[in-house]
């Protein structure tokens, strides 16, 4: 069976080769992939080889980490999902059974793997992917595959929103209008937050923040970068200090921009990934009982996800700007590479 696979052999060594698909082991499903984005964390991983300290290239692996398709073999212990039925797939593999697992916060697991990186692999950008069967969520018939391929990063903004705490009626800053940028606002709304802005530096994302939902938005000039300048104007903006600022951008200016803006007691938490090291006024940190939260993947975020787009309270579909076909592979990580697109879906069908 022909199974065209993106496999990362190296440093900017990524090559589409046919692969056998892998028989399902006994909790594993065999999914035939439909759709799969692809975001900054596959370009950094195509670029640097490594994302992280924990996830570091040694043997060819496939990616592709945001992905739906159909179920076509489930092994003989699975009962959640049956064959024939549509999927997406959750990319964090946790153990289930350490202390983090045991305390829900599956994000965090000792153990953990994430499909789609080494060395787990098993990722998306392939005509076939064998998963373990936990990580397989069923969705609604009122979900097409790129809404489906688009919940492990909108599951990345859910379990952003729970850890920023959002509360009925705050005011919420959101920096960076990118694809995570854009969901986590309209996450936001749907949690009750009265006023979402949003930052950038690209008009055009503005406008579409605004189609989606941003009570405000922040544009600023690339060569805008004083934090504390920058504070005021989104305090100018929302009326008020806001009370929840979530960083999506990795810029570091744009963290220490989020420390100034946040009411005394407020939160920032941590979503985009930029520098490993980063200079905080820790000070107005500690003086302003500010809480810092980082964030990662998604504490099993799927189910209310899948909800959240079923009941339309959040919109993924104007999201996504530019579509290609598995072959295009290169291409369409190159696009966003040079930041050229909003979000990029790939179709791993052979039809
Ligand atoms: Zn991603
Ligand atoms: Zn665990």
């Amino acid at each position: 069976m022909e199974n065209l696979s993106a496999v990362l052999h190296g440093v900017h060594d990524l090559r589409l080769e046919n692969q056998s698909p892998t028989i399902p082991q006994a909790n594993e499903v065999q999914i035939r992939v439909q759709k799969c984005g692809v975001c900054m964390t596959d370009v950094h991983m195509l670029d640097n080889g490594t994302v992280g300290n924990n996830i570091i290239l040694k043997e060819p692996s496939v990616i592709g980490h945001e992905y739906s398709g159909y179920v076509t073999a489930v092994g003989s212990d699975v009962t959640n999902v049956k064959a024939g039925e549509r999927v997406t797939v959750d990319n964090l593999v946790a153990c289930g059974h350490c202390a983090r697992c045991k305390r829900g916060h599956t994000n965090v697991c000792f153990n953990h793997g994430y499909i789609g990186f080494p060395p787990e692999g098993r990722g998306g950008l392939a005509r076939f992917a064998t998963v373990p069967a936990t990580c397989v969520h069923r969705i609604p018939a009122t979900l097409d595959f790129e809404e489906a391929a688009m919940m492990e990063p909108l599951s990345v903004c859910v379990s952003a929103i729970n850890r920023a705490d959002v509360k009925l009626g705050d005011d919420v800053i959101v920096f960076g209008a990118g694809p995570i940028g854009l969901m986590t606002s309209q996450v936001a709304r749907a949690k009750g937050a009265s006023s979402v802005c949003v930052a950038d530096i690209s008009k055009e994302r503005l406008e579409l923040a605004r189609k989606l939902g941003a009570t405000h938005t922040a544009l600023f000039g690339a060569d805008e970068t004083d934090s504390r300048t920058n504070a005021q104007r989104i305090r100018d903006t929302l009326g008020d200090c806001p009370d929840i600022a979530i960083e999506c951008s990795g810029v570091p200016h744009c963290l220490r921009t989020a420390i100034y803006a946040v009411r005394p007691g407020g939160v920032v938490a941590v979503v985009g990934i930029g520098p490993d090291d980063v200079s905080i006024p820790i000070v107005d940190v500690a003086l302003r009982e500010i809480d810092i939260r980082g964030c990662v993947c998604n504490n099993y975020c799927f189910p209310a996800s899948i909800k959240l787009v079923a009941s339309e309270k959040v919109m993924v579909k104007p999201i996504i700007s530019h579509r290609f076909r598995l072959e295009e592979v290169h291409h369409a990580l190159d696009l966003v590479r040079d930041r050229k697109v909003v979000k990029v879906m790939v179709d791993c069908s052979d039809n």
